[in-house]
């Protein structure tokens, strides 16, 4: 098998991939592997924007609370003092990079100021457009695009490299002294999902082969409200929308959030997400709706052109029509275990953005943190790799991986999504997560059992959905308090301090 060598490897080209490339670019070579396109990525997709405490009226030391807050006390407050403190720091490098931002900052739900750095409702795709072109040009960083990794290396018990599938070109491994895990998400584990399709827990199925610590997969954020619309599934209708006054109603017209919580549409997302599910289930309907018609028809199309022009595609018109919303699987909170410096639990391996744990979510993320805890922890990671000894650049050897045959791992992998959407969604209960473990456990046992077959990326990364669904399930049974985005209709809710009102919004 070719073998090739660099400093440092990354996987993944989303945000926290490509922030770390850019850092670690000043000290060596760097190769950065992503299995489709540079920008197939949930960076890409983003729409509201980044928190950083950069108005006027702001501090770290609000945004600090904020987070904590809804983190719902499981937060690791070192983690997020790091976080809030670095983010407007990590806003003026992006700048600096060529990013443009809005003149305004954005609210939303759960922040007690206007602290969201945007570019109208593509902040994402604006964010990923100047550190790709960043990358594209820095002479020490090699891009291999439809390269899957299929596998860490280890030598000595350190990440020396990876395997991966390049295209026609087959399996080849690479070395180096530190291996960045920034693998994005793992929302195909549901039905219902606004990821895109390479949001497949590939960076969980890596690092638990090779014993990484992975925790909190327990706490999966809901998106309460995405488009339910057949043509266009799993489009979001971001939070701005009703940070900037849309309202929720259900069938009947009713603004319903009053029967929930007194602050409103902007209450944190995992109590707008139950308070939809549950105005679904007891009025026996199929959505709620996002209602803007009150809201001037200029600032809708100027300031969320993206989804003005989306839902104009299906015939709805924002002034005029209301928004048919259910909250759908968006973005999780546990992971890959790091500390401050991103390092995970194996030596040599690194991991940042969606798919670690550092810490600063807690039970539940604040919204537009994820974007901001990529590019921080990214930066310090690439930090710390740098300062670690220089280690003899040796291929570690590839084993080989189990593909099976692409129409099972169909079969396995909807029949997963359906179990994971029926029993381990905003909702959960004993007996739901207890049939969820059974069946999760016998697809596993399924997929295991099946002979191997040439690789198909779609089968690789069945077995990674496959893994990524045991830990949410798993740590689903093992939480025994009801806390942030984890909600078992048979437990107590956790009442500790941290259920203090949040601070009043602004005006
Ligand atoms: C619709 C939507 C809207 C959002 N809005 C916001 C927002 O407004 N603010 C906010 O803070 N957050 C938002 N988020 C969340 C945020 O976008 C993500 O958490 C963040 O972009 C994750 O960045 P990342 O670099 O960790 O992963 P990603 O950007 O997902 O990148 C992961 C990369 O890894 C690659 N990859 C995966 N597996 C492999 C493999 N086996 N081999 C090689 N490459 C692989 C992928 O192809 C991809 O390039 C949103 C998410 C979505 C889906």
């Amino acid at each position: 098998m070719r073998s090739e060598s660099f400093d440092y490897l990354v996987i993944g080209s989303g945000l926290a991939g490509l922030t770390f490339a850019l850092h670690a670019a000043n000290h060596g070579r760097v190769a950065v592997l992503t299995k489709a396109t540079v920008t197939d990525s949930n960076t890409s997709w983003a729409q509201g924007g980044i928190a950083a405490a950069v108005g006027e009226s702001d501090s770290w030391e609000l945004h600090e609370r904020d987070t904590l807050v809804a983190g719902a006390g499981l937060c690791d407050p070192a983690a997020v003092r790091f976080l809030v403190q670095q983010a407007p720091e990590a806003i003026a490098w992006l700048r600096n990079l060529g990013a443009r931002f809005d003149l305004e900052l954005g609210r939303e739900g759960g922040h007690s100021r206007h602290r969201i750095v945007r570019h109208a409702d593509k902040t994402g795709w604006e964010i990923e457009r100047a550190v790709a072109a960043a990358v594209r040009s820095n002479p020490a960083i090699t891009v291999y695009e439809n390269a899957f990794v299929t596998e860490l290396l280890l030598s000595d018990g350190r990440c020396s490299g990876v395997a991966a599938v390049l295209g026609d070109m087959g399996m080849r491994s690479f070395s180096a002294r530190a291996v960045m895990l920034a693998t994005g998400g793992c929302g195909k584990v549901y039905a219902k999902t606004t990821n895109p399709r390479v949001a497949t827990a590939d960076g969980i199925g890596l690092a638990d082969k090779v014993g990484a610590e992975i925790t909190d997969m327990e706490f999966m954020q809901f998106h309460p409200t995405v488009l339910e619309h057949p043509q266009m599934p799993g489009f979001l209708v971001t939070e701005a929308v009703r940070g900037a006054g849309g309202t929720l109603r259900n069938h009947r017209g009713d603004r319903f959030m009053y029967d929930y919580d007194e602050r409103l549409e902007l209450a944190p997302r995992d109590i707008v997400a139950r308070a939809i599910e549950s105005e679904i289930q007891r009025r026996d309907t199929w959505c709620v709706y996002l209602d803007a018609t009150h809201l001037p028809a200029e600032d809708l199309r100027e300031e969320f052109p993206t989804i003005w022009e989306r839902l104009r595609e299906l015939g709805i018109r924002m002034e005029r029509n209301w928004i048919p919303v259910v909250p759908a699987q968006h973005y999780s909170c546990g992971g890959v275990v790091t500390d401050l410096n991103g390092s995970t639990s194996v030596p040599g391996l690194y991991a940042a953005g969606e798919v670690s744990r550092t810490g600063v979510h807690g039970a539940n993320r604040l919204a537009s943190n994820s974007l901001l805890e990529a590019l921080v922890f990214a930066k310090s990671a690439a930090a710390h790799a740098e300062s670690t000894r220089e280690l003899t650049n040796e291929a570690p050897q590839a084993r080989s991986f189990h593909a099976i045959q692409e129409n099972e791992a169909i079969r396995i992998r909807h029949r997963l999504q359906a179990v994971m959407t029926k029993h381990v969604g905003v909702f959960r209960t004993n007996a739901g997560l207890a049939s969820a473990k059974e069946e999760v456990d016998h697809l596993i046992a399924d997929y295991a059992g099946q002979p191997s077959a040439p690789f198909s990326a779609y089968a690789i990364e069945c077995g990674n959905l496959l893994t990524a669904a045991k830990h949410v399930v798993e740590g689903a049974i093992r939480r025994k308090v009801n806390v942030g985005l984890h909600f078992n209709a048979d437990q107590e809710r956790a009442t500790p301090e941290w259920e203090t009102p949040l601070p009043s919004v602004e005006s």
